[in-house]
């Protein structure tokens, strides 16, 4: 089941009050990026999903009310939307940030891309 909006706002804000520094926020990844090769997966460990249902064809339908582009850094997170829509939460286990972490593209070209989970970009938008 998927994390509801008000529990992933709440995780958000956690997340952003974590000040111990650590190899993870050192990446910087406040927009889409690849996994940083200096994070290793297993210092992540999934918390949660963000994707509905597993069994629905998930919208490709992004959501830029403000003109930003999927790797802007303020992009909106809206939890409806790609790339979000199709994002587990992952949690560090070093220093416990959030993180959203989705596989781009199929077939011959797979990219594991992970975002920060920034409260302030939270958006509840409908689809
Ligand atoms: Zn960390």
């Amino acid at each position: 089941m998927a994390i509801d909006f008000a529990t992933l706002k709440q995780m958000a804000e956690q997340s952003a009050a974590v000040t111990q520094s650590c190899s993870c926020n050192d990446a910087q990844a406040w927009s889409w990026q690849q996994m940083p090769l200096t994070l290793e997966l297993d210092q992540f460990e999934e918390t949660g999903t963000l994707v509905e249902n597993p069994y629905d064809e998930p919208t490709f339908e992004e959501y830029h009310p403000a003109g930003t582009r999927l790797q802007s850094d303020d992009a909106p997170i809206a939890p409806r939307y790609y790339p979000a829509n199709l994002s587990q939460v992952l949690r560090c286990v070093k220093c416990s940030r959030l993180y959203l972490r989705y596989t781009e593209g199929g077939g011959y070209f797979t990219e594991v891309r992970i975002r920060a989970l920034q409260p302030q970009l939270l958006v509840d938008a409908a689809l």
